[in-house]
């Protein structure tokens, strides 16, 4: 985890991470090098069908979720990178939709964005439009899960 983050609580009691320092758009904040496993955790991040790899309690344990986040997982590292300027204090997001297919355990997000989606359970659950927008920010595998609807 890049010593430009630290995990704090947020206002509403639940730990999160912070940047303690300006954090440059593309800066590396995450790698990850935990063991793949077929079965995901509350703390997995999902690669590919059946594969998952593991995270860790120091670092995505906290990385809370957001509709509008603040970074975005590269999966050709894969790593976790600012998906804009940062300034210290911020909390660092991710969006979960980006992540994974169907979510370990699902639940109602409260982030605020304009266009906060509700109820947080994965990519599947989508719409077709709503996956396309997101298919920038996608792993392969959930590239070929597309709905093929037209809008
Ligand atoms: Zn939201």
């Amino acid at each position: 985890m890049s010593d430009k983050i630290v995990v704090s609580t947020r206002p509403d009691g639940q730990k999160g991470l912070f940047a303690n320092a300006a954090v440059q758009k593309e800066e590396i904040l995450i790698t990850y090098t935990g063991p793949i496993l077929d079965h995901p955790t509350r703390l997995s991040i999902q690669i590919d069908d059946d594969k998952h790899i593991e995270g860790t309690e120091d670092s995505n344990a906290f990385l809370n979720h957001s509709c509008d986040a603040n970074a975005y997982v590269d999966w050709g590292m894969p790593c976790l990178r600012a998906r804009r300027n940062i300034a210290a204090g911020e909390e660092i997001t991710c969006n979960y939709f980006t992540t994974d297919y169907e979510l370990h355990e699902k639940f109602s997000c409260r982030c605020g964005a304009p266009r906060c989606i509700g109820e947080i359970k994965g990519f599947k659950f989508l719409s077709g439009q709503e996956q396309l927008e997101l298919e920038p920010w996608v792993p392969e595998f959930l590239k070929r899960k597309l709905k093929l609807e037209s809008s």
